[in-house]
Protein backbone atom coordinates (compact mmCIF):
# COMPACT_ATOMS: atom_id res chain seq x y z
CA UNK A 1 0.00 0.00 0.00
CA UNK A 2 1.12 3.33 -1.00
CA UNK A 3 1.19 6.16 1.82
CA UNK A 4 0.37 9.25 0.63
CA UNK A 5 0.86 12.49 1.83
CA UNK A 6 -2.88 13.78 1.01
CA UNK A 7 -1.79 18.21 0.61
CA UNK A 8 1.41 17.20 -1.88
CA UNK A 9 0.15 13.55 -3.25
CA UNK A 10 3.66 12.58 -2.95
CA UNK A 11 4.17 8.99 -1.65
CA UNK A 12 5.97 9.08 1.72
CA UNK A 13 5.63 5.22 2.86
CA UNK A 14 4.83 2.06 1.09
CA UNK A 15 3.29 -0.59 3.57
CA UNK A 16 3.05 -4.13 3.89
CA UNK A 17 -0.83 -5.20 4.40
CA UNK A 18 -1.12 -7.74 7.26
CA UNK A 19 -3.23 -10.83 6.16
CA UNK A 20 -5.34 -13.15 8.19
CA UNK A 21 -2.64 -15.24 9.03
CA UNK A 22 -0.42 -12.22 9.74
CA UNK A 23 -2.96 -10.87 12.13
CA UNK A 24 -3.51 -14.45 13.61
CA UNK A 25 0.25 -14.75 14.55
CA UNK A 26 -0.28 -10.96 16.27
CA UNK A 27 -3.49 -12.34 18.23
CA UNK A 28 -1.22 -15.76 19.30
CA UNK A 29 1.50 -12.99 20.36
CA UNK A 30 -0.65 -10.99 22.29
CA UNK A 31 -2.34 -13.97 23.46
CA UNK A 32 1.04 -15.33 25.50
CA UNK A 33 1.21 -11.75 26.83
CA UNK A 34 -1.36 -11.23 28.63
CA UNK A 35 -0.28 -13.72 31.79
CA UNK A 36 2.78 -11.56 31.80
CA UNK A 37 0.74 -8.26 31.29
CA UNK A 38 -1.41 -9.09 33.39
CA UNK A 39 0.97 -9.99 36.62
CA UNK A 40 2.61 -6.95 36.14
CA UNK A 41 2.23 -5.40 39.86
CA UNK A 42 -0.12 -2.16 39.81
CA UNK A 43 3.01 0.29 40.88
CA UNK A 44 4.71 -1.01 38.42
CA UNK A 45 1.99 -0.95 35.35
CA UNK A 46 1.55 2.59 35.81
CA UNK A 47 4.70 3.23 35.93
CA UNK A 48 5.44 1.63 32.60
CA UNK A 49 2.51 4.05 31.45
CA UNK A 50 3.65 6.70 32.46
CA UNK A 51 6.94 5.49 30.82
CA UNK A 52 4.97 5.41 27.77
CA UNK A 53 3.56 9.33 28.26
CA UNK A 54 6.73 10.62 28.77
CA UNK A 55 7.66 9.09 25.48
CA UNK A 56 5.13 10.53 23.86
CA UNK A 57 6.08 13.93 25.18
CA UNK A 58 10.00 13.30 24.15
CA UNK A 59 8.50 12.74 20.53
CA UNK A 60 5.29 14.68 20.39
CA UNK A 61 6.97 17.06 17.34
CA UNK A 62 7.77 14.27 15.87
CA UNK A 63 4.39 12.27 15.81
CA UNK A 64 2.80 15.56 15.18
CA UNK A 65 4.83 16.11 11.95
CA UNK A 66 3.94 12.55 11.05
CA UNK A 67 0.20 12.84 11.22
CA UNK A 68 0.66 15.97 9.45
CA UNK A 69 2.16 14.37 6.00
CA UNK A 70 0.04 11.17 7.00
CA UNK A 71 -3.16 12.65 7.70
CA UNK A 72 -3.06 16.08 6.15
CA UNK A 73 -3.38 17.78 9.62
CA UNK A 74 -2.66 21.28 10.44
CA UNK A 75 -0.05 21.98 12.77
CA UNK A 76 -1.67 23.17 15.14
CA UNK A 77 -4.27 20.32 15.21
CA UNK A 78 -1.67 17.82 15.50
CA UNK A 79 0.10 19.20 18.12
CA UNK A 80 -2.94 18.82 20.13
CA UNK A 81 -3.05 15.59 19.27
CA UNK A 82 -0.02 14.33 20.44
CA UNK A 83 -0.60 16.07 23.64
CA UNK A 84 -3.80 14.18 24.20
CA UNK A 85 -2.33 11.06 23.72
CA UNK A 86 0.11 11.81 26.62
CA UNK A 87 -2.67 13.61 28.59
CA UNK A 88 -4.64 9.95 27.90
CA UNK A 89 -2.01 7.64 29.05
CA UNK A 90 -1.32 9.62 31.87
CA UNK A 91 -4.82 9.54 32.83
CA UNK A 92 -5.01 5.85 32.57
CA UNK A 93 -1.30 5.21 34.21
CA UNK A 94 -3.61 5.88 37.35
CA UNK A 95 -5.64 3.03 37.11
CA UNK A 96 -4.14 0.22 38.16
CA UNK A 97 -3.16 1.04 41.37
CA UNK A 98 -6.70 2.98 42.26
CA UNK A 99 -8.85 0.00 40.11
CA UNK A 100 -10.09 -1.62 43.01
CA UNK A 101 -13.29 -4.62 43.81
CA UNK A 102 -15.83 -4.01 46.19
CA UNK A 103 -16.55 -6.07 49.27
CA UNK A 104 -20.06 -6.91 49.89
CA UNK A 105 -21.96 -7.77 53.36
CA UNK A 106 -23.86 -10.79 52.65
CA UNK A 107 -25.04 -13.54 55.62
CA UNK A 108 -22.57 -16.82 55.98
CA UNK A 109 -19.91 -15.32 54.46
CA UNK A 110 -17.75 -12.63 52.70
CA UNK A 111 -18.20 -12.05 49.37
CA UNK A 112 -15.74 -9.56 47.49
CA UNK A 113 -15.75 -8.78 43.70
CA UNK A 114 -12.74 -8.15 41.20
CA UNK A 115 -12.47 -6.67 38.21
CA UNK A 116 -10.65 -9.00 35.82
CA UNK A 117 -8.76 -7.81 32.78
CA UNK A 118 -10.71 -9.79 28.99
CA UNK A 119 -7.57 -10.74 27.40
CA UNK A 120 -6.45 -9.45 23.70
CA UNK A 121 -8.73 -6.44 22.96
CA UNK A 122 -8.75 -4.88 19.43
CA UNK A 123 -8.96 -1.83 18.44
CA UNK A 124 -9.66 -0.59 15.06
CA UNK A 125 -9.37 3.16 13.88
CA UNK A 126 -10.26 4.97 11.17
CA UNK A 127 -8.23 7.39 9.38
CA UNK A 128 -9.62 10.78 10.28
CA UNK A 129 -7.94 11.11 13.64
CA UNK A 130 -5.37 8.05 13.82
CA UNK A 131 -3.18 8.60 16.95
CA UNK A 132 -6.12 9.77 19.48
CA UNK A 133 -8.01 7.23 18.46
CA UNK A 134 -6.18 4.78 19.05
CA UNK A 135 -5.09 5.65 22.32
CA UNK A 136 -8.75 6.26 23.79
CA UNK A 137 -8.78 2.44 22.78
CA UNK A 138 -5.68 0.96 23.74
CA UNK A 139 -4.86 3.52 27.23
CA UNK A 140 -7.86 2.23 29.45
CA UNK A 141 -7.11 -1.38 27.76
CA UNK A 142 -3.43 -1.34 29.21
CA UNK A 143 -4.27 -0.01 31.73
CA UNK A 144 -6.77 -2.27 32.73
CA UNK A 145 -4.32 -5.47 32.39
CA UNK A 146 -5.33 -6.39 29.24
CA UNK A 147 -2.99 -6.74 25.94
CA UNK A 148 -3.92 -4.59 23.00
CA UNK A 149 -3.88 -5.18 18.82
CA UNK A 150 -4.46 -2.06 16.63
CA UNK A 151 -5.61 -2.40 13.18
CA UNK A 152 -4.77 1.34 11.74
CA UNK A 153 -6.79 2.74 8.93
CA UNK A 154 -5.49 1.31 5.68
CA UNK A 155 -4.50 4.83 4.44
CA UNK A 156 -2.55 6.34 8.34
CA UNK A 157 -0.64 3.79 9.73
CA UNK A 158 2.27 6.17 10.65
CA UNK A 159 1.36 7.43 13.92
CA UNK A 160 0.38 4.19 15.56
CA UNK A 161 3.11 2.71 14.58
CA UNK A 162 5.26 4.87 15.93
CA UNK A 163 3.47 4.62 19.12
CA UNK A 164 4.14 1.03 19.49
CA UNK A 165 7.65 1.27 18.58
CA UNK A 166 7.88 3.94 21.94
CA UNK A 167 5.74 1.73 23.77
CA UNK A 168 8.52 -0.43 23.48
CA UNK A 169 11.10 1.54 24.31
CA UNK A 170 9.35 2.58 27.49
CA UNK A 171 9.79 -1.06 28.54
CA UNK A 172 6.27 -2.60 27.90
CA UNK A 173 6.72 -6.66 27.31
CA UNK A 174 6.88 -7.85 23.79
CA UNK A 175 3.13 -8.47 22.57
CA UNK A 176 1.48 -5.99 24.88
CA UNK A 177 0.71 -3.27 22.52
CA UNK A 178 1.14 -4.66 18.57
CA UNK A 179 -0.35 -2.34 15.46
CA UNK A 180 -1.04 -4.41 12.31
CA UNK A 181 -1.54 -2.44 9.43
CA UNK A 182 -3.87 -4.38 6.90
CA UNK A 183 -7.04 -3.57 5.09
CA UNK A 184 -10.25 -3.63 6.81
CA UNK A 185 -12.06 -6.64 5.11
CA UNK A 186 -8.89 -9.01 5.33
CA UNK A 187 -6.61 -8.06 8.66
CA UNK A 188 -9.97 -5.98 10.60
CA UNK A 189 -12.40 -8.78 9.83
CA UNK A 190 -9.84 -11.58 11.50
CA UNK A 191 -9.22 -9.77 14.22
CA UNK A 192 -13.17 -9.33 14.82
CA UNK A 193 -13.19 -12.82 14.20
CA UNK A 194 -10.37 -14.07 16.28
CA UNK A 195 -11.92 -16.10 18.76
CA UNK A 196 -9.12 -15.39 20.90
CA UNK A 197 -9.83 -11.72 21.03
CA UNK A 198 -12.11 -11.02 23.75
CA UNK A 199 -13.07 -7.14 23.04
CA UNK A 200 -13.60 -5.08 19.82
CA UNK A 201 -13.09 -1.12 20.21
CA UNK A 202 -14.15 -0.09 16.37
CA UNK A 203 -14.42 3.45 15.38
CA UNK A 204 -15.18 4.40 11.82
CA UNK A 205 -18.23 4.28 9.85
CA UNK A 206 -21.98 3.02 11.29
CA UNK A 207 -22.44 0.94 7.90
CA UNK A 208 -18.80 -0.99 9.04
CA UNK A 209 -19.88 -0.40 12.46
CA UNK A 210 -23.06 -2.82 11.67
CA UNK A 211 -20.92 -5.37 10.52
CA UNK A 212 -18.81 -5.83 13.06
CA UNK A 213 -21.59 -5.87 15.72
CA UNK A 214 -23.27 -8.73 14.20
CA UNK A 215 -19.98 -10.45 13.28
CA UNK A 216 -19.11 -9.46 16.99
CA UNK A 217 -22.45 -11.33 18.16
CA UNK A 218 -21.46 -14.71 16.79
CA UNK A 219 -18.97 -15.27 19.99
CA UNK A 220 -20.92 -12.75 22.15
CA UNK A 221 -17.54 -10.22 21.71
CA UNK A 222 -18.09 -7.32 23.62
CA UNK A 223 -18.23 -4.44 21.30
CA UNK A 224 -17.84 -0.50 22.25
CA UNK A 225 -18.20 1.18 19.20
CA UNK A 226 -17.96 4.86 18.20
CA UNK A 227 -19.65 5.56 15.15
CA UNK A 228 -20.68 8.11 12.49
CA UNK A 229 -22.81 11.71 13.07
CA UNK A 230 -24.81 14.41 11.94
CA UNK A 231 -24.78 16.78 14.76
CA UNK A 232 -26.72 19.88 14.97
CA UNK A 233 -25.66 23.27 16.38
CA UNK A 234 -28.99 25.24 17.32
CA UNK A 235 -28.93 28.81 17.64
CA UNK A 236 -31.71 30.16 19.58
CA UNK A 237 -32.59 34.09 18.78
CA UNK A 238 -31.60 35.15 22.27
CA UNK A 239 -28.03 34.25 21.63
CA UNK A 240 -24.70 36.37 21.07
CA UNK A 241 -25.29 35.89 17.69
CA UNK A 242 -21.81 37.16 16.69
CA UNK A 243 -19.87 34.35 18.93
CA UNK A 244 -22.62 31.67 17.77
CA UNK A 245 -21.83 32.75 13.71
CA UNK A 246 -17.76 33.27 13.92
CA UNK A 247 -17.45 29.67 15.95
CA UNK A 248 -20.16 27.66 13.86
CA UNK A 249 -17.61 27.51 10.19
CA UNK A 250 -14.37 25.77 12.73
CA UNK A 251 -17.21 23.62 14.64
CA UNK A 252 -17.94 22.17 11.21
CA UNK A 253 -14.31 22.56 9.23
CA UNK A 254 -11.94 21.72 11.48
CA UNK A 255 -9.80 18.56 10.33
CA UNK A 256 -11.48 19.47 7.12
CA UNK A 257 -15.10 17.96 7.86
CA UNK A 258 -13.89 14.69 8.99
CA UNK A 259 -14.84 14.63 12.49
CA UNK A 260 -17.51 12.65 13.62
CA UNK A 261 -18.91 15.28 15.85
CA UNK A 262 -18.68 17.96 13.32
CA UNK A 263 -22.08 20.21 13.85
CA UNK A 264 -22.95 20.05 10.20
CA UNK A 265 -26.24 21.33 10.74
CA UNK A 266 -26.73 24.62 11.69
CA UNK A 267 -30.63 25.12 12.76
CA UNK A 268 -31.50 28.87 13.54
CA UNK A 269 -34.52 30.74 15.03
CA UNK A 270 -36.73 31.65 11.94
CA UNK A 271 -36.50 35.46 13.58
CA UNK A 272 -32.93 35.84 13.39
CA UNK A 273 -32.21 33.59 10.26
CA UNK A 274 -31.49 36.64 8.38
CA UNK A 275 -29.36 38.51 10.64
CA UNK A 276 -27.35 34.74 11.46
CA UNK A 277 -26.51 34.05 7.58
CA UNK A 278 -24.62 36.73 6.68
CA UNK A 279 -22.73 37.16 9.74
CA UNK A 280 -21.72 33.29 8.69
CA UNK A 281 -21.02 33.96 5.46
CA UNK A 282 -18.34 36.30 5.96
CA UNK A 283 -16.69 34.04 8.79
CA UNK A 284 -16.59 31.24 6.22
CA UNK A 285 -14.90 33.26 4.00
CA UNK A 286 -12.38 34.26 6.56
CA UNK A 287 -11.60 30.26 7.23
CA UNK A 288 -7.67 29.74 5.95
CA UNK A 289 -7.48 26.53 4.05
CA UNK A 290 -4.02 25.74 2.89
CA UNK A 291 -0.53 24.03 3.98
CA UNK A 292 -1.41 22.26 7.07
CA UNK A 293 2.51 23.05 8.14
CA UNK A 294 1.67 27.06 8.07
CA UNK A 295 0.50 27.96 11.64
CA UNK A 296 -2.12 30.52 10.17
CA UNK A 297 -4.01 27.45 8.23
CA UNK A 298 -6.71 26.12 10.45
CA UNK A 299 -8.00 23.51 7.41
CA UNK A 300 -5.95 21.09 5.31
CA UNK A 301 -6.85 18.80 2.22
CA UNK A 302 -9.13 16.09 2.48
CA UNK A 303 -7.62 12.27 3.22
CA UNK A 304 -7.67 11.37 -0.39
CA UNK A 305 -9.09 11.77 -4.22
CA UNK A 306 -11.47 9.36 -3.28
CA UNK A 307 -12.80 10.69 -0.50
CA UNK A 308 -12.61 14.53 -2.63
CA UNK A 309 -15.02 12.75 -5.24
CA UNK A 310 -17.24 11.43 -2.41
CA UNK A 311 -17.78 14.78 -0.91
CA UNK A 312 -18.16 17.01 -4.35
CA UNK A 313 -21.04 14.60 -4.98
CA UNK A 314 -22.93 16.05 -2.10
CA UNK A 315 -22.82 19.66 -3.35
CA UNK A 316 -25.85 20.74 -4.49
CA UNK A 317 -24.63 23.78 -6.60
CA UNK A 318 -27.68 26.26 -6.75
CA UNK A 319 -28.22 26.05 -3.05
CA UNK A 320 -24.66 27.24 -2.20
CA UNK A 321 -24.52 30.36 0.00
CA UNK A 322 -21.22 30.88 0.87
CA UNK A 323 -17.84 29.44 -0.19
CA UNK A 324 -14.47 29.98 1.40
CA UNK A 325 -11.54 29.46 -1.00
CA UNK A 326 -8.53 26.99 -1.33
CA UNK A 327 -5.52 26.24 -3.20
CA UNK A 328 -5.64 24.37 -6.25
CA UNK A 329 -4.37 20.94 -7.03
CA UNK A 330 -1.75 18.60 -6.07
CA UNK A 331 -3.74 18.03 -2.55
CA UNK A 332 -7.12 16.69 -2.37
CA UNK A 333 -8.21 20.54 -1.15
CA UNK A 334 -12.22 21.21 -0.70
CA UNK A 335 -13.20 24.82 0.02
CA UNK A 336 -15.55 25.20 3.38
CA UNK A 337 -18.75 25.19 1.74
CA UNK A 338 -22.35 26.74 3.48
CA UNK A 339 -25.85 25.17 1.82
CA UNK A 340 -29.04 26.86 2.95
CA UNK A 341 -32.31 24.97 2.47
CA UNK A 342 -34.28 25.73 -0.49
CA UNK A 343 -37.65 27.37 -0.10
CA UNK A 344 -40.13 25.06 1.13
CA UNK A 345 -37.82 22.35 2.18
CA UNK A 346 -38.93 21.19 5.42
CA UNK A 347 -36.62 20.06 7.74
CA UNK A 348 -38.45 17.25 9.44
CA UNK A 349 -39.08 15.11 6.27
CA UNK A 350 -36.13 13.39 5.90
CA UNK A 351 -37.54 10.40 3.59
CA UNK A 352 -35.14 10.39 0.50
CA UNK A 353 -35.82 11.50 -3.08
CA UNK A 354 -38.92 13.91 -3.82
CA UNK A 355 -38.62 17.91 -4.42
CA UNK A 356 -34.89 19.18 -2.43
CA UNK A 357 -33.46 15.99 -2.97
CA UNK A 358 -30.02 17.30 -2.95
CA UNK A 359 -30.55 19.49 -0.48
CA UNK A 360 -32.18 16.83 1.78
CA UNK A 361 -29.11 14.29 1.10
CA UNK A 362 -27.16 16.65 1.76
CA UNK A 363 -28.91 17.69 5.27
CA UNK A 364 -29.58 14.05 6.70
CA UNK A 365 -26.07 12.16 5.25
CA UNK A 366 -23.07 12.02 7.06
CA UNK A 367 -20.64 14.17 4.30
CA UNK A 368 -17.67 13.58 6.65
CA UNK A 369 -16.30 17.19 4.70
CA UNK A 370 -16.17 20.65 4.64
CA UNK A 371 -19.92 21.19 4.39
CA UNK A 372 -23.07 22.41 6.28
CA UNK A 373 -25.83 22.98 5.76
CA UNK A 374 -28.50 26.11 7.38
CA UNK A 375 -32.23 25.68 7.99
CA UNK A 376 -34.47 27.75 9.90
CA UNK A 377 -36.72 26.26 13.08
CA UNK A 378 -40.21 28.13 14.19
CA UNK A 379 -39.55 27.35 17.94
CA UNK A 380 -38.23 24.98 20.69
CA UNK A 381 -40.21 22.19 20.02
CA UNK A 382 -39.44 21.96 16.32
CA UNK A 383 -35.58 22.91 17.05
CA UNK A 384 -35.50 19.47 18.92
CA UNK A 385 -37.71 17.68 16.52
CA UNK A 386 -35.22 18.81 14.10
CA UNK A 387 -32.27 17.83 15.77
CA UNK A 388 -33.66 14.54 16.77
CA UNK A 389 -34.72 13.60 13.58
CA UNK A 390 -31.52 11.47 12.34
CA UNK A 391 -30.44 7.87 12.65
CA UNK A 392 -27.18 9.65 14.35
CA UNK A 393 -26.50 10.85 17.84
CA UNK A 394 -23.04 11.78 19.10
CA UNK A 395 -22.77 15.67 19.55
CA UNK A 396 -24.40 18.98 19.45
CA UNK A 397 -24.35 22.66 20.41
CA UNK A 398 -27.26 24.64 21.98
CA UNK A 399 -26.84 28.75 21.91
CA UNK A 400 -29.07 30.45 24.13
CA UNK A 401 -28.52 33.12 27.25
CA UNK A 402 -31.61 31.42 28.97
CA UNK A 403 -29.83 28.41 31.37
CA UNK A 404 -33.43 26.93 31.41
CA UNK A 405 -34.07 26.36 28.04
CA UNK A 406 -30.18 25.35 27.60
CA UNK A 407 -30.70 22.60 30.00
CA UNK A 408 -34.08 21.64 28.42
CA UNK A 409 -32.80 21.35 25.29
CA UNK A 410 -29.76 19.74 26.30
CA UNK A 411 -31.92 16.83 27.71
CA UNK A 412 -34.20 16.80 25.02
CA UNK A 413 -31.57 16.13 22.59
CA UNK A 414 -30.54 12.49 21.99
CA UNK A 415 -27.07 12.81 21.87
CA UNK A 416 -24.00 11.76 23.88
CA UNK A 417 -22.01 14.72 24.13
CA UNK A 418 -23.60 18.21 24.04
CA UNK A 419 -22.28 22.01 24.85
CA UNK A 420 -24.09 25.17 25.57
CA UNK A 421 -22.60 28.26 24.22
CA UNK A 422 -19.56 26.03 23.14
CA UNK A 423 -18.41 23.30 20.35
CA UNK A 424 -16.36 21.29 22.79
CA UNK A 425 -16.70 17.64 22.79
CA UNK A 426 -13.54 15.91 23.70
CA UNK A 427 -12.18 16.41 26.98
CA UNK A 428 -10.32 13.28 28.09
CA UNK A 429 -11.64 13.63 31.94
CA UNK A 430 -15.10 12.98 30.81
CA UNK A 431 -17.26 10.42 28.96
CA UNK A 432 -17.30 10.14 24.94
CA UNK A 433 -19.73 8.19 23.18
CA UNK A 434 -23.19 7.89 21.13
CA UNK A 435 -26.65 7.58 21.29
CA UNK A 436 -28.98 5.99 18.95
CA UNK A 437 -26.40 4.39 15.59
CA UNK A 438 -23.73 7.18 16.72
CA UNK A 439 -22.26 3.92 18.84
CA UNK A 440 -22.50 1.82 21.63
CA UNK A 441 -20.83 2.26 25.07
CA UNK A 442 -18.30 5.29 26.07
CA UNK A 443 -14.69 6.08 26.02
CA UNK A 444 -12.39 7.86 28.14
CA UNK A 445 -13.22 9.53 31.49
CA UNK A 446 -13.28 6.99 34.41
CA UNK A 447 -16.07 4.99 32.96
CA UNK A 448 -14.18 3.55 30.24
CA UNK A 449 -12.20 1.29 32.06
CA UNK A 450 -14.85 -0.64 32.88
CA UNK A 451 -15.41 -1.97 29.32
CA UNK A 452 -12.21 -3.34 29.84
CA UNK A 453 -12.69 -5.86 32.54
CA UNK A 454 -15.47 -8.35 33.64
CA UNK A 455 -16.62 -8.37 37.24
CA UNK A 456 -16.18 -11.13 38.87
CA UNK A 457 -17.73 -12.25 42.27
CA UNK A 458 -16.11 -14.66 45.22
CA UNK A 459 -17.75 -16.10 47.91
CA UNK A 460 -16.26 -17.11 50.72
CA UNK A 461 -18.29 -19.01 53.56
CA UNK A 462 -17.22 -18.49 56.70
CA UNK A 463 -19.92 -20.32 58.91
P1 LIG B 1 -14.54 2.87 8.01
O1 LIG B 1 -15.71 2.33 8.73
O2 LIG B 1 -14.49 2.75 6.55
O3 LIG B 1 -13.19 2.20 8.54
C1 LIG B 1 -12.79 2.25 9.89
C2 LIG B 1 -11.82 1.13 10.17
O4 LIG B 1 -12.48 -0.13 10.02
C3 LIG B 1 -10.61 1.06 9.23
O5 LIG B 1 -9.47 0.68 9.98
C4 LIG B 1 -11.01 -0.03 8.26
O6 LIG B 1 -9.89 -0.67 7.68
C5 LIG B 1 -11.75 -0.98 9.17
N1 LIG B 1 -12.70 -1.88 8.49
C6 LIG B 1 -13.39 -1.66 7.33
N2 LIG B 1 -14.15 -2.74 7.03
C7 LIG B 1 -13.97 -3.64 8.03
C8 LIG B 1 -14.49 -4.94 8.29
N3 LIG B 1 -15.36 -5.52 7.47
N4 LIG B 1 -14.08 -5.59 9.40
C9 LIG B 1 -13.21 -5.00 10.26
N5 LIG B 1 -12.67 -3.78 10.05
C10 LIG B 1 -13.05 -3.10 8.96
O7 LIG B 1 -14.45 4.39 8.50
P2 LIG B 1 -13.44 5.52 8.00
O8 LIG B 1 -13.87 5.97 6.65
O9 LIG B 1 -12.03 5.10 8.23
O10 LIG B 1 -13.76 6.68 9.09
C11 LIG B 1 -14.78 7.59 8.93
C12 LIG B 1 -15.96 7.23 9.81
O11 LIG B 1 -15.56 7.11 11.17
C13 LIG B 1 -17.03 8.30 9.83
O12 LIG B 1 -18.30 7.71 9.69
C14 LIG B 1 -16.90 8.93 11.20
O13 LIG B 1 -18.05 9.54 11.69
C15 LIG B 1 -16.47 7.78 12.03
N6 LIG B 1 -15.81 8.24 13.26
C16 LIG B 1 -16.47 8.14 14.45
C17 LIG B 1 -15.89 8.59 15.62
C18 LIG B 1 -16.59 8.50 16.95
O14 LIG B 1 -15.92 8.61 17.96
N7 LIG B 1 -17.89 8.30 17.01
C19 LIG B 1 -14.61 9.14 15.58
C20 LIG B 1 -13.97 9.24 14.36
C21 LIG B 1 -14.58 8.76 13.20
Amino acid sequence: MKIVNPATEETIAEMEMADAAEMDRAVERARQAFPVWRSVSPGDRARLLRGFARKVEEHAEELARLEIANAGHTVGNARWEAGNVRDVLDFYSGAPERDHGRQIPVPGGVDVTFAEPLGVVGVIVPWNFPMVIMMWGAAPALAAGNTVVVKPAEWTPLTALRLAELALEAGLPEGVLQVVPGEGEVAGARLVGHPDVRKIVFTGSTEVGRLIAAKAAEQVKRVTLELGGKSANIVFADADLDRAATTAPMAVFDNSGQDCCARSRILVERSVYDDFLPRLGRAVQEVKVGDPLDPASQMGPLISAEHQRRVASFVPGPAEYATGSCPRGPGYWFPPLVLTAPKGFDPVDIEPGGSHAAFRRAFTEEIFGPVVCVVPFEDEAHAVQIANNTQYGLSGSIWTRDVGRALRVARAVEAGNLSVNSHSSVRYWTPFGGFKQSGLGRELGPDALAAFTETKNVFIATD
